[in-house]
């Protein structure tokens, strides 16, 4: 067992990071679909790779281990696991859910689980006492983003999960936008976890996954269940870039972070700029909560340009910076969330939860900042009308 008290270091060496049959320092690629039992009657330990399989059990300790959690489940997309963790309800529940959750989270409950009569009702999960008064008998769970997508929202997730303790339900936090190694949920009283893990914790754009922890055995127990019964796994070779994309989170989260704070503060001293939404700024909304749960503001900025200024144009300029949804990758993108990644979400509804048509969503990569400021430069320049 490797010794470490770090973040940093587990990330590396957590979980099950070593092959014990060969010795090898990276789990391999177990690309089977079923197992040699050695005898009738006996239950072998790997049996059919829906049940289980040693590349993707390795990646499953690894993730639990990072969010201090009982146990970990890779899926085959963050929207499988979010179907998983759904599929612990029954009809006639409600879940509680903020307003600027991922839209195909949204999507999910509005036109999929809504025929399975599990019900969803938006609420300001920012406002706590308003919060728990709209809990009653049929409220099951709370469903909460921090930062969330895509004006950078903050709840305090303590205060959820204690909210959710006090009247016997689940706080399931999808933490795709911070990771474990800047902000741990289920430390701070969450019941379950979820991610993308196709964002910051692959990294590079390269694979699509998702990932649930649990805080105990009994919910660890009905993930499996359900996981083993419903089938959305990964497979061996996406958990083996996903363990690959691991091992580099904390360097290149630091290098998102510094690039972020500074693509922050330079865009909220220009000209052009109405609004910067970005958690790590001292005037941010939940500025002091995000401070006190997470390690910093992460690497997502939103910004409005005021309306002179042509939101189409803008993003035709810029050169560096892609236009594509997505976040979390070392290259820098851009995409307009009221077309783009929120557009399953009703006009109504985006205006009254502030995703305006002229708001810009940036994940800031780790190309030098330099570069992405000359570009944000010249594509602002180019749109002024
Ligand atoms: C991308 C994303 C999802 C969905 O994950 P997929 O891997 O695309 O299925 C869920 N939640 C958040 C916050 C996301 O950014």
């Amino acid at each position: 067992m490797a010794q470490y008290k770090n973040i940093g270091s587990a990330l590396i060496h957590g979980g099950i990071s070593t092959d014990a049959y060969t010795g090898a320092v990276n789990v391999p690629i177990y690309q089977t679909s079923t197992y040699q039992q050695s005898a009738l009657g006996e239950t072998p330990k790997w049996e059919y790779s829906r049940t289980g399989n040693p590349t993707r059990a390795a990646l499953e300790a690894l993730i639990a281990e990072l969010e201090h959690g009982r146990a970990g489940f890779a899926f085959s997309s963050g929207m499988a696991a979010i179907t998983a963790v759904l599929s612990l309800f029954q009809s006639g529940d409600q879940i509680l859910i903020s307003g600027n959750v991922y839209g195909g989270t949204f999507r999910l409950l509005d036109k999929v689980f809504k025929h399975f009569n599990i019900g969803y009702s938006i609420e300001d999960t920012t406002d706590l006492a308003s919060l728990e008064s709209k809990i009653t008998p049929q409220v099951k769970a709370i469903l909460v983003e921090s930062p969330a997508n895509p004006l950078l929202t903050i709840t305090d997730l303590a205060g959820v999960a204690k909210i959710a303790k006090k009247h016997g339900i689940l706080s399931i936090v999808d933490n795709t936008f911070m990771t474990p190694y800047l902000q741990r949920p289920l430390e701070l009283g969450a019941h379950i976890v979820v991610h993308s893990a196709t964002k910051y914790l692959g990294g590079h754009s390269d694979v699509v996954a998702g990932l649930v922890v649990v805080n105990d055995d009994a919910l660890a127990q009905k993930m499996a269940f359900i996981q083993n019964s419903t089938g959305g796994i990964l497979g061996p070779f996406d958990s083996f870039l996903l363990i690959r994309g691991i091992k580099t989170l904390g360097v290149r989260l630091d290098r998102h972070v510094e690039n972020a704070r500074k693509a922050a503060e330079y865009l909220k001293d220009h000209k052009a700029v109405k609004k910067v939404y970005y958690p790590g700024l001292a005037d941010a909304q939940g500025y002091e909560i995000n401070k006190r749960q997470a390690k910093n503001g992460g690497a997502m900025i939103s910004f409005e340009l005021y309306e002179n200024y042509d939101i189409k144009k803008f993003f035709q300029s810029l050169k560096l910076i892609a236009l594509a949804e997505s976040l979390g990758g070392v290259e820098s993108l851009v995409c307009h969330p009221a077309s783009m990644t929120h557009a399953a979400i009703p006009y109504e509804v985006r205006q009254k939860v502030g995703i305006t048509d002229g708001l810009i969503r940036l994940s800031v990569g780790i190309e030098n900042i330099d570069d992405i400021l000359a570009d944000l430069d010249q594509a602002i320049a180019e749109s002024e009308e």
